[in-house]
């Protein structure tokens, strides 16, 4: 079985290795030199909308996915029509625009915090008018790991944040004073077959996601969590993995995004769970039955970012697994991670915290 990645980041490269532990052969699509991936099969070097190299893939491969959500929806026709594309383009149309978002997590009765789409300065003061201070507001599109948004606290904020992000369509959403954040991972085949992961509790720093451990223990969380994202699968008729963040506010959930494959907050799974999610996607995509998702100990996982402190090399525990996904450091860039499988909470929130600090 062949598949073929449009992008070969660390997505990319994690989704490679679970390929090979099945038997599978990778073919990539990326624009760069040498990313991540290029470890774990061919890499077709072109940009991810480029006619050619989709058209290429589409003739070599079994089945295509991605890796990333900025792939151009329209660039997806260039793929042969008989060759399979999962998760189904609509779900990437939805994930790219926030207005899209919003309505369908509407459409489907999945709670979210109040929000306004905005194009003009005019539209931004009446939408906080209605919300309210503080407010986040963001761009609908192309936004990632914090950017393309900011907050507005007073009056002042509104001239600032109009400045910053126009002249692109926005969205502006009541601020949730949110007691933590969690997502939850599915993962359906064509037959319908849905999985879920345990919740994953997230903090971000600067935006970008730091520390992710499971489960979150609470099950009436988690029942609401399963019963939103099952939500989702079957009316966008998934295949694949998909992610839903989700922010918890007075015992409720109220959704955020969603991200329409493998996520950073699933690398626990790896090697905290008996089956992770690259495996789950793959053999979602391949049509194959899914792997159980039950948890090996207490999993966790720190993100390394901006740069590799040597320590992380030195590392001699048979509880910590390093991913470097062999990135050149740059500040606010995730050059790799640290999963942690303890055999406790409190032994995993130790090593986590112990970590943080490297
Ligand atoms: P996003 O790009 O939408 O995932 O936002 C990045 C991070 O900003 C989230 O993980 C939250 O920590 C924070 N954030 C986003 N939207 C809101 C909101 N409406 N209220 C409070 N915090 C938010």
């Amino acid at each position: 079985m062949r598949i073929g990645i449009i992008g070969a980041g660390q997505l990319g490269l994690m989704l490679g290795e679970a390929a090979e532990a099945l038997g599978m052969e990778c073919v990539f699509v990326d624009p760069s030199e040498t990313p991540p991936a290029t470890s774990t099969g061919r890499v077709i070097q072109a940009p991810f909308d480029n006619e050619a190299a989709l058209a290429e893939l589409g003739q070599s491969c079994d089945v295509i996915t991605y890796e990333f959500e900025n792939v151009p929806v329209e660039a997806l026709e260039h793929i042969p029509g008989d060759t399979p594309l999962y998760p189904p383009p609509a779900a990437l149309g939805v994930a790219q625009d926030r207005k899209n978002e919003k309505a369908l997590f509407a459409e489907l009765g999945i709670p979210v915090p109040a929000n306004r789409s905005v194009d003009t300065l005019e539209e931004l003061e009446a939408a906080i008018d209605e919300l309210g201070m503080p407010a986040v507001v963001k761009t609908r599109r192309f936004g990632y790991d914090g950017k393309g948004q900011v907050v507005i606290r007073e009056a002042a904020d509104v001239q600032r944040a109009f400045d910053t992000l126009s002249p692109q369509p926005l969205i502006v959403e009541a601020f949730v004073p949110y007691d933590f954040e969690v997502s939850i991972i599915g993962a359906r085949s064509p037959s319908g077959e849905t999985t879920t992961w345990p919740l994953s509790r997230n903090e971000h720093r600067d935006g970008i996601l730091r520390t992710a451990r499971g489960p979150v223990d609470d099950d009436a969380l988690y029942a609401m969590a399963r019963d939103y994202i099952g939500r989702l699968l079957d009316h966008l008729d998934y295949v694949g993995v998909l992610t839903l963040e989700l922010f918890v506010a007075d015992g409720k959930l109220l959704a955020n995004e969603i991200a329409p494959r493998v996520h950073n907050s699933g690398h626990w799974t790896i090697e905290g769970a008996e089956t992770s999610q690259f495996a789950n996607h793959l053999l979602a995509i391949t049509a194959q039955p899914l792997g159980a998702t039950a948890l090996r100990g207490s999993p966790g996982m720190v993100n390394i970012i901006g740069d590799f402190p040597a320590a992380a090399r030195d590392l001699d525990d048979e509880r910590l697994f390093l991913h470097d996904y062999g990135k050149s450091p740059r500040p606010g860039r995730k050059l790799g991670h640290i999963t942690v499988v303890a055999a406790s909470e409190k032994e995993r929130d130790e090593l986590l915290t112990t970590l943080d600090k490297l």
